[in-house]
């Protein structure tokens, strides 16, 4: 993307009310700090390696985003950092995150992940299981963790009702999460949308795209 283009795709997205987290996983320094001079300030990465490598020599009011799946040993290494979690995907994930930031004297935001897709690729809680094992009690026992709400990845399709099929239910989800469980002011976000389908995911309630390929090819 030009820069005319990507200022006018962020303030579309703006007023829109949704944030833009430009997924820089595979990008090299020069184009993520091309990114940066432009004022964008979120970068999401999906590896904790490429991401520690890039938050240590990229300027440090960046804020970056985990988006890919985490494994548990490897929470340490960016719980220093990290500005929100969307892929928490199990509840022992979520006591790790919390191991980690008391450690480091933080909260450190987080985002449950939710299984949209049938596709073995896409990771996350089951719906069932979230209502199952969340409750106001066992949630407020992670003190060092702010959840602020979901994150999910509809299927790769080009049937455009599976994929509304999918964001609404991941919408429908927040919503029954909030009632419920997440009362709190803090519980805002749904991520949900990347390059080809964030129009239809904002049009479900997307509050925070993923996007990488538009914006760098
Ligand atoms: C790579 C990735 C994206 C961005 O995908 P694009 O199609 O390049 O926009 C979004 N979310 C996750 C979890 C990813 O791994």
């Amino acid at each position: 993307m030009k820069q005319q283009t990507f200022l006018s795709f962020k303030k579309n997205l703006k007023n829109q009310r949704v944030t833009l987290v430009v997924v820089s996983k595979k990008r090299t320094l020069s184009q993520i700090k091309q990114l940066y001079s432009w004022g964008q300030k979120i970068f999401g990465e999906n590896r904790v390696q490429e991401l520690c490598l890039k938050q240590s020599q990229l300027p440090s009011d960046i804020e970056w985003h985990m988006i890919g799946t985490l494994q548990k040993n490897k929470v340490k290494y960016i719980a220093p950092f990290i500005s929100l979690i969307h892929s928490v995907d199990s509840f022992r994930l979520l006591e790790e995150i919390n191991k980690q930031a008391e450690k480091n004297n933080r909260v450190i935001p987080c985002l449950l992940q939710v299984k949209l897709s049938p596709e073995k690729s896409k990771h996350g809680f089951e719906e069932k299981e979230l209502f199952s094992h969340l409750c106001k009690e066992n949630v407020s026992a992670f003190a060092s963790v702010s959840i602020q709400g979901v994150m999910g990845m509809a299927s790769f399709s080009d049937d455009e009702h599976v994929i509304k099929a999918e964001c609404a239910q991941l919408k429908n989800i927040f919503e029954k999460l909030k009632k419920k469980i997440f009362k709190s002011s803090n519980f805002t976000s749904i991520s949900m949308g990347m390059s080809g389908d964030y129009r239809l995911a904002i049009e479900e309630g997307s509050t925070m795209v993923r996007i990488g390929s538009l914006i760098f090819e």
